[in-house]
């Protein structure tokens, strides 16, 4: 097995991947809060990950990929104080909290699927494991790291700061926690702002709520994460993924429950993603530059000049190494587009090359160069934007082939379909859009299609002959499309 490199946030040191067992894999990434349509926020963690998954899978190891959804405990304000994020939203549209869940899950899970992003192997959910919450909770109480107040219970950092380190992963001491910690009313069941709940008590308006040994309340948002770590990849498990957004506080807490709980981190590899800026800014609501993946693949968004594939997007994402911010601006994403589909001629070219007649040939040295250069590139740290520097070369060679300027033999051919095949495709997840009959081309053909039916049953009615005026309405309905008959002919829709 080739060996893979990744940087380990808690060590900030490229390090080389040992898996706790031999050929096998546990991996688990903070996935999102249900409340809202799915955004560039996501697609960023949902592409890198996901790569990872790939290529860990093609590196031949077996992979267990946990990829949680948060639909509880998830507060507005520091994570733990103000209005649940999923209880706000149901408040305001008058939905069942469950309805949000339902919904945006849906749309999250669409969007994942259109940028190509395979779906994990378990995806918890947060109010699926309150029991398994509550019991890390005793355990927690039980070690003395957390104290009862008012109903809400709480994680004792400045205790558990004496025994071991809080701050370990994000290299944050307890005092610069302190100044950075806002101090809102309602902190007064806490014994110190750094304090974080573990258990919050339901004041009476509160609808989302379990019976727990304190009272009726909901669990904190960091805790499910280790929970469900816990319950499915087991005490220690290998990767840890998440935004860099969340390495503070979410993962430091998450470590701190570990220790205090099952006396171990509980993680070996720390891995973050950067975050991803809009032309030089921030991504906000109050910006006016919040983007949802359904309005970046319509272009309905006033800042985008035109829409952009999902493959232009995952390309896009690839171009950038995940450590580094990564800035949205059209221009930049034309250019990921015109790149993602030079490669996908590419491979279409190569399949209709011929060999020239040099059947021993092993491959050439070029070529076996460039495929090392691709495995070298996303093996170190997955390194995808040096990776497809290296593709590019192989497009190169493919054009030059297909100009006759050079010849390639069997081998070649072969090697290199399998870098597009298994690399291009399988590890980097780039499919061709237009083979896929992606970018509206089957609702072009659909539309024309339908076309030609309405006109054969327009001639149909003309001549009186209901019979198959009706028929072709029946048949139709058959394949779940309404026709309408109006004024000036008839309009169709999908049921
Ligand atoms: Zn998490």
């Amino acid at each position: 097995m080739r060996n893979l490199f990744l940087t380990n946030t808690m060590t900030r040191q490229k390090e080389l991947f040992v898996p706790i067992h031999p050929g096998h894999v546990g991996m688990y990434v903070c996935g999102p809060t249900v409340y809202g349509e799915a955004h560039l926020g996501h697609a960023r963690p949902g592409v890198t990950y996901d790569v990872l998954f790939r290529l860990l899978k093609h590196l031949g190891y077996k992979v267990r990929y946990v990829r949680n959804i948060t639909d509880v405990g998830h507060l507005e304000h520091d994570a733990d104080e103000g209005e649940d994020k999923i209880a706000k939203k149901a408040r305001l549209e008058e939905l069942e909290p469950m309805e949000v869940v339902q919904t945006y899950t849906e749309r999250y899970h669409e969007a994942m699927r259109k940028l190509n992003v395979e779906s994990p192997s378990i995806e918890p959910r947060a109010s699926g494991h309150i029991i398994e919450q509550i019991e890390a909770i005793k355990k927690i109480l039980d070690k003395g790291y957390a104290y009862v107040s008012n109903g809400s219970v709480y994680f004792d950092v400045e205790k558990y700061n004496r025994d071991f380190n809080y701050g370990v992963l994000s290299g944050r001491t307890l005092e610069a926690t302190l100044e950075g910690t806002r101090s809102l009313d309602g902190q007064g069941d806490k014994k110190a702002p750094y304090d974080f709940a573990l258990w919050k008590k339901a004041e009476p308006e509160h609808i989302m709520r379990w019976p727990s040994p304190w009272g009726d309340g909901f669990p904190g948002w960091h805790l499910e994460c280790s929970v469900m770590g816990e319950k499915y990849l087991g005490q220690e498990f290998d990767i840890h993924g998440g935004g860099m957004d969340l390495m503070f506080p979410h993962h430091e807490c998450e470590i701190a429950q570990n220790q205090a709980s099952r006396g171990t981190q509980g993680v070996h590899y720390w891995v973050h993603n950067n975050m991803i800026t809009i032309n030089g800014q921030k991504m906000g609501k109050s910006l006016g530059n919040f983007i949802t993946l359904p309005e970046l693949f319509s272009g309905s968004h006033p800042i985008l000049t035109q829409p952009y594939s999902p493959m232009t997007i995952r390309f896009f994402i690839l171009q950038a190494h995940y450590r580094s911010t990564l800035d949205f601006s059209n221009e930049a994403l034309q250019g990921s587009e015109k790149g993602y589909k030079r490669i996908m001629l590419a491979a279409r070219d190569l399949r209709s090359l011929s060999a020239a007649a040099k059947a021993d040939e092993p491959v050439s040295e070029e070529i076996s160069a460039i495929i090392e250069g691709v495995y070298d590139a996303l093996c170190d740290d997955l390194n995808t934007p040096i990776a497809i520097a290296h593709i590019f070369e192989a497009v190169r060679i493919v054009n030059s082939a297909k100009e006759k300027r050079i010849s390639l033999s069997p081998a070649d051919l072969e090697a290199l379909g399998k870098l597009f095949d298994e690399v291009v495709c399988g590890v980097l997840g780039l499919i061709d859009e237009e083979e896929a009959g992606g970018s509206g081309k089957a609702e072009k053909a659909l539309e024309g299609a339908m076309e030609l039916v309405l006109e054969e049953r327009k001639k149909a009615r003309a001549e009186k002959n209901w019979a198959e005026s009706d028929r072709i309405r029946d048949l139709l309905k058959e394949y779940g499309i309404s026709i309408k008959d109006t004024k000036d002919g008839a309009s169709w829709t999908l049921d």
